[in-house]
């Protein structure tokens, strides 16, 4: 059987880490088992749903290396939810209700008065066509449930039905469709909420496999229903566990906390981002895996663990930094370009040699830029006696060509006629060279910046 995936945001915000790890999970899943992917925007909340999200979705997923076999949009494929619903209006299965939100509202207060579960009772089966046909008369709009096939022939004496199905990730799953009230799948106003058209474009889009966030697994109790008064075959479900923040709060897309976006304009680098959304919250270990199909080999969906996982942004850093240091100059030249590197400086490639260690994402680069092309570096001044120990240092830079063994030789020469050593020998040499207190071997430095440049450094 070919696997086919999808991946199905709302466009109704920023993507988040948390997000992208459903994107990726069902990404790997297609990688490793050469399947395909659909992004599928999840737009029918015509409200919320924004072209501009969707496109910074599609942006979002281009960078990360997400690249979708399929694209849909819900939004275009009504008639095929149209069809759906009719099919099951005319089955008895999906049937119109008239309360308001407060008549809701008071009912489930009765029922939790009564020590009852606070479900629909569904008493809008109960209204005659006469009933129906006064409430539209007046002007009232229904919105429609789905008559979940949790009884045997009375619908009002519900029995426990077990909806099982064998997760990807949790393993065995039971909902009792007794335990939930029918879903509503049409709101007043005609639209979709996301049950059915999902269902409908799962059925439709030969979809196997549904790789989503855990906070689904309820749904996929009533969805299975749906798939099967369509007369379909449910797809494979996997619910992997969500990702939090540090302190255990759950990730919004509406505020835009670390947003995929956001991430990618501070600096990170793709892998950073793939490997934590990825490996955080498996028993694998949280490593920086350097390409997509490197994380594919390790992407296993079972290692999931069930608890939810908290998301520590120090954690990217790290990874960051551990990418970036294995960067070739060739991998990263344009960003350079951009962070303020003079990448036609026959001097460039060696400056990056020169600073990656000091890095923790390529763009700081251009903040070290200007020790290598100007003198004026001033983050940190000399004074005093180290001032004159500077100054006088420089007359005793070692002749012949600047090499790597220079400033060997240099301080050896400085220890000896200053009697200085360690830290005060060290640092008032690089504050003088580089205007910092810390930064690059010096000892690379120096030959890049030849004898003159060095000389016009002196303090
Ligand atoms: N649009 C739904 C969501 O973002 C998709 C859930 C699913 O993958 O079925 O939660």
């Amino acid at each position: 059987m070919s696997v086919t995936v999808r991946f199905a945001p709302s466009p109704t915000g920023f993507i988040h880490i948390g997000n992208v790890r459903t994107a990726l999970f069902n990404w790997l899943y297609a990688l490793q088992s050469g399947g395909q992917f659909v992004l599928r925007y999840d737009d029918t909340d015509v409200a919320r749903s924004k072209t501009e999200y969707a496109e910074q979705i599609a942006k979002d997923l281009q960078w990360l290396g997400i690249e979708p076999h399929r694209v849909e949009y819900q939004s275009k494929r009504m008639a095929s939810y149209d069809e759906a619903a009719q099919k099951l209006k005319d089955a008895g299965l999906l049937y119109p209700c008239y309360e308001t939100a407060d008549e809701l509202e008071r009912r489930r207060k009765i029922r939790l008065g009564r020590k009852l579960p606070p479900l629909y009772g569904r008493e809008a089966l109960k209204l005659t066509q006469e009933e129906k046909a006064a409430f539209d008369a007046e002007g009232r709009k229904p919105h429609w449930r789905f008559l979940l096939p949790n009884f045997e022939s009375d619908p009002f004496t519900t029995k426990r039905t077990e909806i099982v199905f064998d997760d990807a990730v949790r393993g065995r799953q039971a909902v009792d469709l007794a335990s939930m009230s029918d879903p509503v799948l049409i709101r007043e106003d005609g639209t979709y909420l996301y049950t059915l058209p999902s269902v409908v474009d799962d059925i439709e889009m030969g979809v196997t496999h549904i790789i989503r966030g855990d906070d689904h697994v309820t749904n996929t109790g009533a969805q299975i229903a749906i798939f099967e008064a369509m007369g379909a075959k449910a797809p494979q479900f996997g619910h992997h566990n969500l990702l939090t923040t540090i302190t255990g709060e759950g990730l919004s897309k509406r505020t835009g906390a670390l947003s995929i976006k956001s991430l990618e304009e501070s600096g990170y680098e793709p892998m950073a981002v793939n490997s934590l959304a990825v490996l955080i919250g498996t028993s694998e270990n949280v490593f920086a895996v350097p390409d997509m199909a490197a994380l594919s080999e390790r992407f296993d969906i079972a290692s999931t663990t069930k608890s939810a996982a908290k998301f520590d942004p120090a954690e990217l850093d790290g990874l960051n930094e551990t990418l970036v240091h294995a960067l070739a100059f060739d991998d990263v030249k344009e960003r350079l370009g951009a962070a303020g590197v003079d990448i036609s400086d026959a001097r460039a490639q060696d400056f990056w040699t020169l600073i990656v260690k000091n890095l923790k994402k390529v763009t700081d680069a251009g903040e070290w830029w200007p020790i290598i092309a100007s003198a004026k570096a001033s983050d940190a001044t000399l004074e005093g006696e180290d001032l004159e120990f500077a100054r006088s240092a420089f007359d005793y830079l070692p002749e012949g060509e600047i090499s790597d063994q220079t400033w060997k030789s240099w301080t050896d020469t400085l220890k000896e006629k200053f009697g200085r050593k360690g830290r005060g020998l060290f640092m008032p040499m690089r504050i003088a060279l580089t205007g910092r207190a810390w930064g690059p071997e010096l000892a690379d430095l120096l030959p890049l910046l030849g004898r003159e440049e060095i000389l016009a450094r002196r303090p």
